[in-house]
């Protein structure tokens, strides 16, 4: 009896070393979800704008401190002194070894959510101009937290298998392109150390759960931001012969600015000129000194970028003096330099190993071969100057597979990111990522 007491008493000791033998980012990852699961909806339900990430990143400083990391908070100088750095750093130690940078970001949008899911979205915040707008997580950066804070969980349980420091960047105001500059400017290389690797995830709105994405090389473009002034003389609407019409000038500025695309760029280079906004005038009849644009313009190769960009000076200003517009009323063209961000290149030979690591762990048929896009995404800045710091910014898929098919079906697009009806299903969609990176990062960190 006193025997088999001892065994009652000693068999969990016993196995114990075996069962944490037998941890995996597998099983990690399924130890996690319901936990995970709790911080996301949590996340979802108090959506935060850019630069105002506040109760996020105390969220994600708490988490990283309970994974065992030295965190430091309120990171981040931007471009414009007002806004708030609201960025999280946590360094998970393990000996010597090499120094990989694994990052999510964790602002919101301004959408009205229409999901209809019973933890949807109903805060309604500022914006930066003091505009009452609504919120909420459209882009998935909700689940990126979720799957960020279970990797370094995973990733504190799996010291066995690594060595070296993790640096874990919570980023602030990514849909702004500005919170990745902003941590860099505030030291996050002096201070925390640079990366030898640097790793990044977004989900996917066009991509089955449970499956990694990635592309090689060139994966998301250039992005610039353009204001562009068209200057004139007003007057009365039925006296033009009297006037410098600005909107006829806008107009044709407009249509020269897309012979970018199609007469001076090689086809080869992909370009996007848009754009988005134009407003002059206030009444039918009268004809307004002024027009103003807004325009994205979408590149990859830096000389494409400078080419476009004084392509869209050049035109605009040559159309002006074809219009009699005197040269002290030259159109103003400035680009911002607070909403850009360089293309993503992600390394071929770190995402070829990747690539390996990922259908080893996942299955082959679980990962796929991409398009690059002309989208944006800042996390490009962790990899420059020249993209010297090999970095891989990696998809998981987000989407219900019946639900890929039901709309394939009916020849309909899914709700893409940015969507008031976008939502991930959230478990295969957490899952996934945090099995995704935590690979990666013992790949890249293994002893
Ligand atoms: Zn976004
Ligand atoms: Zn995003």
């Amino acid at each position: 009896m006193k025997i088999r007491s001892l065994l009652i008493f000693l068999l969990p000791m016993l196995v114990a070393p075996l069962i944490l033998a037998q941890q995996t980012p597998q099983s990690l990852a399924d130890a996690e979800l319901p936990s995970l699961l709790a911080i996301y909806k949590d996340i979802h339900i108090h959506p935060e704008l850019s630069a105002q990430e506040e109760r996020t990143a105390a969220l994600v400083a708490r988490e990283l401190r309970g994974a065992g990391c030295e965190v430091t908070e309120h990171l981040g100088k931007y471009e414009n002194a007002e806004l708030k750095g609201y960025g999280v750093v946590g360094l998970m130690k393990n000996g010597d070894g090499p120094t990989v940078l694994v990052r999510t970001d964790m602002d919101a949008l301004p959408v009205e959510e229409e999901t209809g899911l019973p933890y949807a979205s109903k805060v309604v915040a500022k914006n930066e101009e003091g505009k009452e707008v609504h919120v909420m997580h459209a882009c998935g950066h909700d689940a990126h937290v979720a799957a960020f804070i279970g990797t370094a969980r995973a990733l504190a349980k799996l010291k066995n298998q690594w060595h070296g420091t993790i640096v874990f960047v919570g980023q602030p105001a990514e849909e702004m392109g500005a919170g990745a500059r902003a941590l860099l400017k505030d030291g996050l290389y002096d201070r925390f150390g640079k990366p030898n690797f640097a790793l990044g995830f977004h989900d996917k709105a066009d991509v089955q759960a449970g499956h990694i994405a990635v592309t090689e090389g060139y994966a998301s473009a250039n992005v610039d931001s353009v204001d562009v002034t068209v200057r004139g003389v007003g007057g009365h609407g039925a006296y033009p012969h009297k006037t410098k019409d600005p909107i006829v000038l806008a107009a044709e500025i407009i249509n020269a600015w897309q012979t970018i695309a199609s007469r001076e760029n090689n086809p080869l280079d992909p370009i996007v000129i848009t754009v988005g906004s134009i407003h002059g005038g206030t009444k039918h009849n009268i004809i307004p000194n002024e027009v103003k644009m807004q325009l994205t313009v979408r590149t990859y190769k830096s000389k494409v970028r400078e080419l476009v960009l004084a392509d869209i000076d050049r035109i605009a200003k040559g159309c002006a003096a074809a219009a009699g517009i005197p040269s002290d009323l030259a159109p103003i063209v400035s680009v911002s330099k607070d909403f850009a961000t360089p293309a993503m290149y992600n390394n071929p030979e770190l995402t070829k190993r990747l690539i390996a690591v990922w259908k080893h762990s996942l299955g082959d048929e679980n990962v796929e071969i991409i398009d690059p896009v002309m989208g944006g995404e800042d996390f490009s800045e962790y990899s420059l100057p020249d993209y010297s710091i090999p970095a891989v910014n990696f998809h998981f898929g987000a989407v219900d597979s019946a639900k890929i098919a039901e709309f394939k079906q009916a020849d309909k697009e899914l709700p893409t990111l940015h969507s008031s009806k976008f939502a991930p299903v959230p478990e295969p969609t957490i899952r996934t990522g945090v099995i995704g990176m935590t690979t990666a990062v013992l790949e890249l960190m293994k002893k």
